[in-house]
């Protein structure tokens, strides 16, 4: 068990301290605590179990999401707009590139090179991205500075010095235009599209069937995510023993795919008999034969040949 609690300050909703009015039962007063006691920090770091999936999370994504602003700014178009309008007034003109796509995906990337070169014992600033980056090279420097940053980072969530800067230039959402980007920042305002499914089974926490899979993807663990506002419980398929994976497990479907290649054809459920076709689909047609979506399992074909040889003697 740790002793330690999220510094970043978490707490429990509905608990309190001992010192607190609430604190007990058939509280009566009018004291207006949400919850006051502290949430203890994930083992070994120093932030709570919520904190370090959400700031892992985002790292994960930073450069899909870079790769994202990248590819929605079109840096190709904004140099056509810049030609198109010294050439001719008359000419369809593309939408300006926002500003805000160039400055979010440069800050992320200024950002996470900084914490790459801390994490290689370089305190310097990170660089940033090249104006015009594509979306692919961009998608390239950001996941070689979040790989350096990944593998580190029960390292940094435990160095008191280093978590809270950490978190807030990653995972802190700003109300209003920031004035420096955050991975969340883009993530709430530009989402990826990860094409989620609902999960078959109840939040672990809040109990509701609120939970969404997200497939991983980049040699990345599946993700589960509960969507109920308050609950924000949410897990990969490696967390605790990889107990997720299995509670979340897409429910596999009871029929048997046709492709399944253990299965044949009737044709060749046939050829493997030495019969006609229309011998083996009397055999379908008279219930010696269980068919599974139009096709036949070796051992059955094998069984019903032998003994209608044997009927046959
Ligand atoms: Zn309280
Ligand atoms: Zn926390
Ligand atoms: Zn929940």
């Amino acid at each position: 068990m740790s002793d330690r609690y999220c510094i970043r300050g978490c707490l429990r909703r509905g608990e309190h301290f001992a010192t607190c009015d609430r604190h007990g039962e058939n509280y009566k007063g009018d004291n207006p605590c949400a919850g006051c006691a502290q949430v203890d920090a994930r083992d070994g770091v120093l932030i709570c179990e919520r904190c370090y999936r959400r700031l892992r999370r985002h790292l994960e994504d930073a450069a899909d999401i870079v790769g994202h602003l990248r590819s929605i700014a079109d840096p190709t178009k904004a140099a056509a707009f810049d030609r198109i309008r010294v050439q001719s007034s008359s000419i369809e003109i593309p939408a300006p590139v926002a500003a805000d796509l160039i400055d979010a995906s440069n800050d992320i990337t200024t950002t996470l090179n900084m914490w790459a070169n801390h994490v290689a014992g370089e305190d310097r600033p990170g660089a940033g991205l090249p104006a015009g980056a594509m979306a692919d090279a961009a998608h390239a420097v950001v996941q070689l500075a979040v790989d350096v940053i990944l593998d580190e980072l029960d390292v940094l969530a435990n160095d008191s010095h280093q978590v809270d800067a950490l978190c807030d230039g990653v995972m802190v959402v700003h109300r209003d235009a920031p004035d420096v980007w955050t991975v969340a920042d883009a993530a709430v305002r530009w989402p990826l599209d990860d094409a989620p499914r609902w999960a078959q089974a109840a939040c672990p926490v809040c109990d509701l069937m609120a939970v969404r899979v997200q497939p991983g993807r980049n040699g990345r663990p599946s993700r589960y995510r509960c969507t109920t506002s308050d609950c924000e419980w949410e897990a990969n398929s490696n967390d605790d023993g990889g107990l997720w994976a299995s509670v979340f497990a897409e429910p596999t479907p009871p029929e048997i795919r046709p492709h399944d290649p253990s299965l044949l054809t009737l044709v060749d459920a046939a050829r493997l008999v030495h019969r006609e076709p229309g011998t083996v689909r009397g055999w379908v047609k008279a219930g010696d034969l269980e068919p599974h979506l139009g096709r036949y399992r070796e051992a059955d074909v094998l069984a019903v040949a032998a003994r209608k040889r044997g009927e046959a003697a």
